[in-house]
């Protein structure tokens, strides 16, 4: 039904993981807007194989509109909210029964998901034409992207530099030592406690120098820092004294933004204590769908459903075939998180969840 079948206006901010599982959940009970800067959803965790296989990208960048069919999308950020309407950066007021934020991490990918393909193919070339790569962090995306260029260009030199004392901090010890072993038996030089001043890289110059003055030649690099919570447009928001420090929003066990009725906050933007994980994501996300349906049938507060947050599990790729995996009791590395997640890296999986063919873009 058009509209939804309540009319009831249900504004989702952030169309990642957690925001386009709510988003198409919801779509056939309320009135639902998402609001994204870029036209589609991307799956995160399969981006850096897009860097050694740009055609990769075809299934993972997926536009908004094919999975969200009964609704309206907005292609700008939001910049601010008020109890009653969320406002964009092109100047739009966009009204709310309730609202749900995701906006996770900042984000600065293209718009257009053309734009998206378009620049994994320069990345791509990039990579190509490089005998050497520095790569500048050595958390997931640091350490994944080392294991897609290492295996895929295996005669490629590739440098990480980190400023943690060990690779993975996010995860266990054991874990870190095992990737650190992984990547060294590739020939891939892992140098810690150690910054490069993002200010002064420049792909001209071939030459880069860490903080501890050791000077690492490379054709090209790749910064992958991590990014800042994506919160920083709520600084001024109603929901200002609802940041804690890390700027994270505080979230009750209903997921509701902390002293708000009909506000959730979901994904990595909440300060649940867990490992910010996709897949838990998409478990707010449920939660939050099925506290919306009660609350839009009128149901009681004491029957909202809760969440309760997951203990340590996440699996990093090392390339096509292996990976090292975070369980709550223990550690592995190899073929066996291979088969699990790189392979095909969810994207399948994902697709299915969001009501799509797994298999072509
Ligand atoms: C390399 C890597 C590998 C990973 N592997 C896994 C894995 O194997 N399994 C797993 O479960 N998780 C994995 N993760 C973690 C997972 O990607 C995140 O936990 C997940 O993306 C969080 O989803 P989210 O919706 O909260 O935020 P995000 O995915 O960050 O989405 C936020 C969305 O909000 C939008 N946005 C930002 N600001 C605004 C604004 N002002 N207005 C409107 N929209 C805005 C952004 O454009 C974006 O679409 C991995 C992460 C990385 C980096």
């Amino acid at each position: 039904m058009e509209g939804g079948a309540t009319g009831k206006k249900v504004v989702v901010v952030g169309g990642g993981v957690a925001g386009a599982f709510l988003a198409k959940s919801m779509q056939f009970v309320a009135d639902v807007t998402l609001i994204d800067p870029k036209e589609y959803f991307e799956i995160p965790w399969a981006s850096l194989r897009s860097m050694v296989e740009p055609s990769f990208s075809e299934r993972t960048l997926i536009k908004h509109t094919d999975y969200f069919t009964n609704g309206r999308v907005v292609t700008s950020p939001a910049i601010n909210i008020t109890e009653k309407e969320v406002l964009t950066a092109e100047g739009r007021s966009v009204l709310y029964d309730y609202l749900v934020i995701a906006t996770g991490h900042v984000d600065s990918t293209p718009q257009s998901r053309k734009d998206r393909i378009a620049q994994y193919e320069q990345d791509n070339q990039k990579i190509k034409a490089s005998n050497s790569v520095l790569i500048i962090g050595g958390g997931p995306t640091g350490v994944e992207l080392a294991g897609e260029i290492a295996v895929d260009y295996p005669e490629k030199k590739i440098t990480v530099v980190h400023k943690g004392s060990r690779l993975l901090e996010f995860i266990g010890q054991k874990a870190s030592d095992k990737t650190m072993d992984w990547l060294t038996s590739r020939k891939v030089e892992v140098l810690l406690n150690q910054t490069i001043n993002l200010d002064s890289v420049s792909e001209s110059e071939k030459i880069y120098t860490t903080s501890t003055g050791e000077n690492i030649s490379a054709d090209c690099h790749f910064i992958c820092v991590g990014k800042p919570i994506g919160s920083s447009w709520l600084q001024e928001s109603i929901l200002k004294d609802c940041l804690n420090k890390k700027g994270s929003l505080m979230v009750d066990e209903n997921l509701r933004v902390r002293g708000k009725k009909n506000i959730f906050a979901i994904g990595d933007i909440t300060d649940v204590p867990e490992i910010k994980q996709g897949f838990l994501a998409q478990k707010h996300a449920s939660v939050v769908v099925k506290n919306l349906k009660l609350l839009i049938k009128g149901a009681k507060e004491s029957k909202l459903s809760k969440y309760k947050p997951a203990s340590a599990m996440a699996i990093v790729s090392l390339g096509r075939k292996e990976g090292v995996a975070q369980l709550p009791f223990m550690t592995m590395i190899g073929c066996i998180p291979g088969i699990i997640k790189s392979k095909d890296l969810f994207v399948g999986k994902t697709r299915k969840q969001l009501g799509l063919d797994p298999g072509t873009a």
